[in-house]
């Protein structure tokens, strides 16, 4: 199948540009460079063989080794075998959690200015 740059976009950032079986990082411009360390391709996440459809729900960056290494084999298996789990998380979703982190300490910030002001000033006097 052949994809549009855009499509190919669309589908690497549901991963944020990371291989779906090894969650290693894949160099988007190496799409279909088989010769590449980091070359990939499109994968169908439920194969074609076992009615897995051509939508993009179903559509995965993968490093061409990773998914030679795959072949009839299931997701699950294979991920266990790189030593992690699930999908990849998505660009978008990277980058909110990265505002919420960015949020969370600026929220802690402000917390420890507010209890540091509300201490009473100490009355110390000298005689
Ligand atoms: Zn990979």
């Amino acid at each position: 199948m052949k994809y549009t740059d855009s499509e190919l976009n669309f589908i690497a950032e549901k991963t944020g540009c990371d291989c779906h079986l090894c969650h290693q990082p894949i160099k988007f411009d190496a799409y279909g460079d088989y010769s590449h360390p980091d070359g990939w391709e499109v994968d169908h996440v439920r194969p074609r063989s076992k009615k897995g459809h051509n939508g993009f729900s179903n559509l995965r960056v993968a490093h061409t080794h990773c998914n030679r290494k795959k072949g009839n084999r299931s997701n699950r298996y294979v991920r266990s075998k790189f030593g992690v789990k699930g999908m990849p998380a998505s660009t978008s979703n990277r980058i909110w959690k990265g505002i919420a982190y960015t949020a969370l300490g600026f929220g802690t910030i402000w917390l420890i200015n507010e209890i540091c002001k509300s201490r009473p000033e100490p009355k110390v006097t000298f005689n």
